[in-house]
């Protein structure tokens, strides 16, 4: 259910391995900073497995979706899905992007936090720019700070690395917030101005 206050609502976000080596954690607070948002919990961890494993959607619709896009790809660039996948059906190959991105997500710490402001979610969202670095226009976090494309990526057998994770929806964000914090504090501030 999403908040009553505009000004309270909530997203999570998370600054991934190449966002974290790239040494971007500052800039992509300063970013959300900037824009009137405010960071109401903040942390560095090593995630396990299994919490990676229940970040990300099991369900079949995702799976496939990622699956499809990665068949959207190859069929741009007229790669070869059966050489690379055994299979053209994106039921099978979404389970092996899910697979990379697990990989890719526990290859360094991550920095999670709660970033709170008037429409926190799509806010946010807008500042990280699109899925696909190539795609995301000059100006946002992974516009400015990747060219990773899933032409690159699917052919080195790994996950695009897009910086930062952002939770879609306000109802996700609860889901991700109770799935990283759980019971661990979030601060309430006025910020300067308020
Ligand atoms: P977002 O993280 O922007 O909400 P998705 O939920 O669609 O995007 O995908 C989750 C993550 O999976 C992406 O952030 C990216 O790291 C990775 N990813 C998505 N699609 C592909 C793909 N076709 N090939 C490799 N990695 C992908």
């Amino acid at each position: 259910m999403a908040n009553k206050n505009p000004k309270e609502e909530r997203t999570y976000v998370m600054i991934k391995p190449d966002g974290v080596k790239k040494g971007l954690i500052g800039e992509i607070i300063k970013r959300f900073e900037q824009r009137d948002l405010k960071i109401v919990a903040l942390e560095m961890f090593q995630p396990t497995r299994e919490e990676i494993d229940n970040h990300y959607p099991k369900d079949a619709v995702w799976i496939t979706r990622l699956g499809e896009k990665t068949i959207g790809t190859y069929n741009k660039y007229s790669f070869d899905l059966m050489e690379d996948f055994g299979t053209i059906e994106p039921e099978k190959i979404g389970p092996e992007i899910r697979k990379w991105l697990v990989d890719y997500m526990l290859s360094a710490p991550l920095v999670k936090m709660v970033v709170e402001g008037t429409h926190a979610v799509d806010m946010v969202r807008k500042i990280c720019g699109p899925t696909f670095p190539y795609l995301a226009d000059m100006g946002t976090i992974r516009g400015d700070f990747s060219n990773d494309s899933p032409a690159l990526a699917n052919a080195e057998k790994r996950a695009v690395a897009n910086i930062l994770h952002a939770s879609e929806t306000p109802e996700e964000a609860i889901h991700e917030i109770e799935h990283w914090f759980g019971k661990k504090e979030t601060h309430r501030y006025k910020r300067h101005g308020e």
